[in-house]
Order: C-alpha cells, then structure tokens, then sequence
C-alpha cells in the first residue's frame, strides 16, 4: 500500500499542472466496475477543471447508462478517427479495471502507439508496467481502489453523491453483490464513507437490478433449464449458448451478467464456465470456488486471464468445438492445479 500512495502522489503532483488534457479508457465489454469507475473518474475530473474524454472500444452496456457522464462515451466503432485524435493530443491516458492495453480491442495498437503518459487504475494480476501503476489485487474491485486515489488527490469533498453512486455500481457489481472477493474490513469502511458521502443505495440497486426485461429472464431461463450440463468425470458446469439463441431471446449487451455464478450454488459444482457464441468469437467466462485458479485455465488455453475465481477468455473457434476443448482440457487442469481432486 505504501507503494501505491506514493506512486497517486506522484499522479497528484502531475495533474496539479495546468491545462492538461485526458482520456479515459474501460476494457472491452465494460462491466459495472469499469463503467463505474470511469463515471467516477470523469465526474472527478471535470470538477477538477481536467479536460476528459471516455473513449471506448466498443459500446457501453445499457444497462449500465444511467451513470453520470457516460453518455458523453465516444465509441471506436463509431468515430474512430475522432477517438484517433482526441488520443494523439491527450497528455494522459487512464487504463480503468485492466491491466494490459490487450484489453482495448481495437483501440490497442492506438494506445500502444501513443507515446505520452499512460495510469494504470487497476486490480488485475501482473500490469503492465506504464508510467503510473497504481493496481492493488485485494481490493474487491478498481472502484474500491479508485475511492482512495481520488481522496488522495482530491480530498474526500471530491466525492460527491453521483460519484459515490458509481463507485459503488463497481464494488458491488465486482463483488457478485457482496458475494464473492468482498472479506476484507476496509470494503466495507470504503462503503460506509461512500454513504457518508451521498450514496444513494437504493437508487443504485433499482437501477442495477430492477430494469431487468422478461426476455432477459426467459435467456437465463432456458439457459439453466436446457444448456445446462455438468462434464461426466469433473464438478465443472458448462453453459454454452449459441447466438440463434441470443437472437430468440433479444439479447442485449449485460443480459447475461451473473449467469455464470449460478452453477456454484450448487454444492457439488467447483468451476462454472459459461461458453457464448458473440458476432465473430467465442467468449468464454470462467467462475470457481476457494482457491481454484481458473484464470490459469483460461490463461492456458482460451487466450484470457483475469482474477483466480472469475476469469475470461475467448476463441475463435466454433461453439462446439470450444465446449469439446473445455471437456478435454478439464483433465489437464484438475491434474495440474488440483492434483487431490478425486475423479468419480
Ligand atoms: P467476465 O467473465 O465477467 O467477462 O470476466 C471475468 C474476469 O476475467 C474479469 O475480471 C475480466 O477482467 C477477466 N477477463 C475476461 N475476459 C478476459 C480476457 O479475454 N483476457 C484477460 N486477460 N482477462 C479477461
Ligand atoms: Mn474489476
């Protein structure tokens, strides 16, 4: 932790200089803590006086776009030279909840190429090493994280009640609500203060739970009533689905958030690995329980990481293939990380 302070000392002093201009950067597919943390930040910024765009790669999810500022987003697939731009003339790029710029899609080789100064706001494994890294992997999420470098910059008075209710978004979004990832004591200090501070947690919870279509409920439905299997030799669900079943279903960017939790309700079940067909890749979510390092699976053989119980990676094989893949590799991961586990 000590590192980390002196490294947002170092940030503070650099955005204590005078007309500068920055970009801030989700990962791919944002989730709530990433939205949240950029909502966050952005509000932060601006009030700052900091010049700031939020730039993505993709789209953000809608259910996510209640969330101050982030209908000012600036998507690559939409105006990519403007985002071209706005990257060229920024003296600082912020990386929210990732760890590699592997994580922009498109806007990759953009930032790869981009030769000013790139922060790192982050609780992933192994950042990389860009000239602020400010990432801390036992903290529930980047907004819990982010909650201490904006007092730290700013002063607590910086965080108002829209940015409170965004940081929020990310810790219990991050954390499964308060599920998973969420045992250390400064968790839930850092939600106190936020309540403290404006949070409106009530409003939060409706807008992340209570928007739900029922065609969201049918998709999760029929995914838990007909796709649902569990591999013959190992305690590993899997939950494929197809993209004609997204279309049936009228899929929507986040409606299929929380799924793959599901299956670890189940006693018996260790690992859940949801395995979706999306527009030109297969993308696949790894869940486990205790201490079994599914980002090593995911690492290993889909071309993905992530945290030890939730994972992700991808493929660029089809569905079937990538589902016969998972049962296959199950072996190998059980023998190398599991080598106790008793196969019926
Ligand atoms: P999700 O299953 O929710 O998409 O992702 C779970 C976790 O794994 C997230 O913390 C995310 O950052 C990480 N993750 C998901 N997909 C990838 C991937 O393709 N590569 C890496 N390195 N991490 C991923
Ligand atoms: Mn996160």
């Amino acid at each position: 932790m000590k590192e980390i302070l002196k490294t947002i000392q170092r940030l503070k002093s650099r955005l204590s200089e005078k007309n500068l201009k920055t970009v801030i950067i989700p990962h791919i597919s944002a989730d709530g803590d990433a939205v949240g943390a950029c909502s966050a930040f952005s509000l932060v910024l601006e009030r700052a006086g900091i010049v700031n765009h939020i730039l993505t790669c993709d789209f953000l999810p809608d259910y996510l776009k209640w969330l101050k500022n982030t209908d000012k987003a600036i998507s690559y697939q939409e105006k990519a030279e403007k985002c071209k731009r706005l990257i060229a003339q920024a003296d600082i790029i912020f990386m929210l909840d990732h760890n590699t710029t592997q994580r922009e899609g498109d806007l990759e080789t953009v930032v790869k190429n981009y030769t000013g100064q790139k922060v790192i706001i982050d609780h992933h494994p192994d950042p990389e090493p860009v000239d602020f890294v400010i990432s801390d992997t036992r903290v529930s999420s980047t907004c819990e994280l982010l909650y201490t470098v904006i007092r730290e910059i700013w002063g607590i008075e910086a965080i108002t009640g829209n940015v409170a209710n965004a940081l929020y978004t990310g810790i219990n979004t991050d954390t499964g609500g308060l599920n998973h990832n969420s045992s250390r004591p400064e968790t839930y200090l850092v939600i106190a203060h936020l309540l403290e501070l404006g949070l409106n947690k009530a409003y939060v919870h409706e807008n992340l739970y209570q928007h739900n279509r029922i065609s969201r409920l049918r998709l999760v439905g029929n995914a838990l009533l007909n796709k649902l299997t569990i591999h013959p030799a190992y305690p590993v669900a899997i939950i494929p689905i197809t993209k004609e079943e997204l279309e049936k279903y009228d899929y929507k960017e986040g409606d299929l958030e929380g799924l793959v939790n599901i299956p670890l309700s189940v006693e018996s079940v260790m690992v859940s690995i949801q395995i979706t067909q999306r527009k030109e890749r297969v993308k696949l979510s790894f869940r486990s329980k205790g201490d079994i390092p599914v980002n090593e699976w995911a690492k290993e053989h889909f071309n993905g990481g992530g945290h030890l119980n939730a994972a992700g990676g991808q493929s660029s094989m089809p569905l079937i293939e990538v589902v016969q893949k998972v049962q296959d590799t199950a072996a190998w991961f059980f023998e190398h990380y599991l080598a106790d586990y008793k196969h019926s």
